[in-house]
Order: structure tokens, then C-alpha cells, then sequence
């Protein structure tokens, strides 16, 4: 058996090391040139802790390798295939399946032998289907007669624990109608579980569809402690107490509630928005689900607000140090951050902003438009004291160590309003 993942981003690249880890023969393929080029060069793409030391030990042992193009891929018999490509928002939030799509029909055109394609990108409920057609019609084309097995493998990896998250999961869900594919699946997740099961089997649709459900419960978490803690602060009451006295109930837990300026990233925000989508296809419209995203999205704003409450509307003349721009610590990821949301508005009020982050400099210099660097409206700086020189507040945004016990003698004669 060997491994083909098919892109290489934070969840390809995660578990085709991890895989390689346990001894399995891996390809990753990703259309990206230079992201390839650099991985044979033992750069990695991404932050993400871990990650690059078992890279380099397998790529070392020969038991990892980075391609562009599936045809340059060992494929043998009961190859399984990981489609791990993006799969952002449509415009009306649906999730854009052409990334995956296109990768089924490139292995359509390449597979000779029995394989499974396992679908570890977050996809709709009904994309398997989608998947089997889209290859089984690239074989028709060639007139070969090649059997193969589509299997739903959600990924709930977290950025920032992503390769222990893979290394030790809590579950691995696994949906497929095959025997054959079920048995190839088992021996691959064997050694993550080795000191107890941990596989749950399931159908492909629901599979699929519990990999939705996951990320809207943990959304529908945050929101509602956002919600209490909008609350709190009309009521003048501390919401850290009401944390603290809720997480202690197991049924609640500490997990998902503490209050903040929105959930962000790369997951969240798109799958809860999918969701809402397909729930709408379906004819159903999921009330709990519209109020987890729309409280989500005036909670984005909710620094800003308090920002516009002390000092108007009008920002002009007045500079901002922002501590922190990544959705949450331990990633680079800035996808759907609030920080972005946060940027955007104090630079169209006027203001000037210092930003300091321990890993995302050159993923902000990437995202934010070139004239708010060429205006002098937005300074990245290169240590979290610099974003205080002469401020008139500093906002924090992510919740990094090194922002938890600030040394205050270097803070100290900043001119800092807290809040
Ligand atoms: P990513 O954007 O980091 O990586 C996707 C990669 O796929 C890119 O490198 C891109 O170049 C490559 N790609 C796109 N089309 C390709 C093609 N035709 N052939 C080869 N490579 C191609 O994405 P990600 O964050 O790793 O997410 C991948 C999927 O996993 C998404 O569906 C996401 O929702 C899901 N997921 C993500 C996380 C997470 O924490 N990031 C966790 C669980 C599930």
C-alpha cells in the first residue's frame, strides 16, 4: 500500500507527515511550484509546532516525498488517495467543491489498479457521490475498467496542535459503504490507536455531514459565551466569574467559552456558513446556526465599538498598538481573523496602527493592501513593545503567551489606556 496526499496546506502536509511517521510509503502533491520546491528544500510552508522536524526525518528516510503533478506519484495496487485541497466559500457561502473536483478528475486519468480516494477535505454532505462520478467518467474516457472506493475521512486537526491532535486524535471518523476500503482504512489508523479504539465507522454521508456538526457545535459554543458576556458588560457583571462557574459543570466544560472578539480562521467561520447553505438547499432553515453566525459577526466589530466609544468616531490623528493578528495563538493563519475586521475599520476611521505578532509578519505583508504600508497607515513591527511608542491605546487581539504577563517597566511611560 502506498499514500498519495493530494494537497499540501495545513491538513495535507500534517497528515502525510504523520503518516509517514508511522511508516507508510507518502507522496504529497500540491499544484503550488514554489511551495513544492521549497518542501524539497526542507522549508515548510506554514507555522504550525512539530511539524517540521518529522518533515525533514522522513523526508531523510525516504519515506516522504513533494510532487507537483499526480502523474509523477507511485500509484500500485490499493494506492488510497487523501484529497486534502481548499474548499472555500462560494459567494453565497456554499462550499466551492471545483479544488476537489478537479482533483477527482486527475485521478480518474491516472489510476490503473484498485484505490481508494479518501475525502479529508471538508465537503457537503453528497461530494462523495460527486467524487465517484467525477472519476469514474475520466476511466470511461480511457475505456479501462478500474475499480475504486470513495471514503469520507473528516479532519479535525487543530492549528497550533495539528500534529498531535493527528498523532494522538480523540476520534477518527471513517465513512464508507466498503468492506475493502474499510479494512485499507483500518490498517492505515491502526497505529493512532493503537491504546484504544478510537475508529468510529460510519455512512459516507454521514461522515460528512459530522464533520459540519463538530465545527458548528464549537462556533455555536463561543457565540453564546459572546452573547453572555455582551450581556455582562450591559449589566456591569464579570463574565470571567460566569466562565469559571459554568466550565466547572462537565456537561458544559472550559472548552469553547471564553469570550473574545469572534471566532475566526480557516474552518469556523466558512462551515458554519456552508452549513447554513445546504441546510437552505434542503429546504430547512437552521435557526441556531443563522443566530451562531450572525452574533459572530457583530462580535468582529466589538473592539472597534468600545475603540469609537472613547474616542468618537473620527480616528484621525490617533494611533493604535494591536498585540496579536492571527485567529488564535500557535498558527499564522490570518484567515477570517478579527483582526483583519478590526485593521480595516480603525484605518478607514483615520487612525495609524502598530501591529505586532510573534509569527504572522510576512502573512500580514501578503494580506493587508500595499497602500496601507505605502501610506503610513499600518506599521508591522518586530517586537511587542515597539507597537506602544507613543499610542493612544493598545488593543489586544490574540491571546499569545507573551501578551499574558507583560513585562509593565518596559510598558511603563507609554502613553496606554486599557481596556
Ligand atoms: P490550504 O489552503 O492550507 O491547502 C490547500 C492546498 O491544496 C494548497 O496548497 C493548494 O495549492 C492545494 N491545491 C488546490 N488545488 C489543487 C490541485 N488541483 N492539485 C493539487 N493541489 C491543489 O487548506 P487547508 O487549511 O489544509 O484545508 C484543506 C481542507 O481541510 C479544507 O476543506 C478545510 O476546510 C479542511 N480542514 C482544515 C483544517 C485546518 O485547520 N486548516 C482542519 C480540518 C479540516
Amino acid at each position: 500500500m502506498n499514500i498519495v496526499v493530494i494537497g499540501t496546506g495545513y491538513v495535507g502536509l500534517v497528515t502525510g507527515a504523520c503518516l509517514a511517521e508511522m511508516g507508510l510509503d507518502v507522496t504529497c502533491v500540491d499544484k503550488d511550484k514554489e511551495k513544492i520546491a521549497g518542501l524539497n528544500q526542507g522549508r515548510i510552508p506554514i507555522y504550525e509546532p512539530g511539524l517540521e522536524s518529522i518533515v525533514a526525518e522522513n523526508a531523510k528516510a525516504g519515506r516522504l516525498s513533494f510532487v507537483t503533478s499526480l502523474d509523477q506519484a507511485e500509484k500500485t495496487e490499493d494506492t488510497v488517495f487523501f484529497i486534502a485541497v481548499g474548499t472555500p466559500p462560494d459567494g453565497d457561502g456554499s462550499a466551492d467543491l471545483s479544488h476537489v473536483l478537479a482533483v477527482a478528475q486527475e485521478i480518474g486519468e491516472n489510476i490503473d489498479h484498485y484505490s481508494v480516494i479518501v475525502n479529508k477535505s471538508t465537503v457537503p454532505v453528497g461530494t462523495a457521490e460527486k467524487v465517484k462520478n467525477a472519476i469514474q467518467v475520466e476511466i470511461e474516457k480511457r475505456n479501462k475498467e478500474v475499480k475504486f472506493d470513495v471514503a469520507s475521512n473528516p479532519e479535525f486537526l487543530k492549528e497550533g496542535a495539528a500534529v498531535t491532535d493527528f498523532m494522538r486524535p480523540n476520534r477518527v471518523v471513517i465513512g464508507t459503504d466498503s468492506e475493502r476500503a474499510r479494512v485499507i482504512l483500518h490498517e492505515i489508523y491502526a497505529p493512532f490507536t493503537r491504546n484504544h479504539e478510537r475508529t468510529i465507522y460510519m455512512g459516507v454521508r454521514e461522515a460528512e455531514l459530522t464533520k459540519y456538526a463538530a465545527n458548528a457545535m464549537l462556533a455555536t459554543k463561543i457565540s453564546f459565551m459572546n452573547e453572555i458576556s455582551a450581556l455582562c458588560d450591559k449589566m456591569g457583571v464579570d463574565v470571567e466569574s460566569i466562565r469559571l462557574g459554568i466550565g466547572a459543570d462537565s456537561r458544559i466544560g472550559y472548552s469553547y467559552i471564553y469570550p473574545g472578539c469572534g471566532y475566526g480562521g480557516s474552518c469556523l467561520p466558512k462551515d458554519v456558513r456552508a452549513l447554513i447553505q445546504t441546510a437552505k438547499e434542503y429546504g430547512f432553515q437552521p435557526k441556531v446556526l443563522c443566530a451562531v453566525e450572525d452574533r459572530n459577526n457583530s462580535q468582529k466589530h466589538i473592539l472597534f465599538r468600545k475603540i469609537t466609544k472613547k474616542y468618537g468616531d473620527d480616528l484621525n490623528g490617533l494611533r493604535f498598538g494591536v498585540w496579536g493578528l492571527v485567529f488564535k495563538p500557535g498558527t499564522d493563519d490570518m484567515r477570517d481573523a478579527p483582526s483583519v475586521v478590526l485593521l480595516e475599520a480603525l484605518i478607514a476611521a483615520g487612525a495609524t496602527v502598530l501591529a505586532y505578532d510573534p509569527v504572522a509578519t510576512e502573512e500580514a505583508k501578503r494580506m493587508f493592501p500595499v497602500n496601507w504600508f505605502n501610506h503610513g497607515h499600518l506599521f508591522l513591527v518586530g517586537d511587542q513593545y515597539d507597537a506602544l511608542i507613543d499610542v493612544d491605546a493598545i488593543i489586544l487581539v490574540t491571546e499569545w503567551k507573551p501578551f499574558r504577563r507583560p513585562d509593565f517597566n518596559k510598558m511603563h511611560g507609554k502613553k496606554v489606556v486599557e481596556f
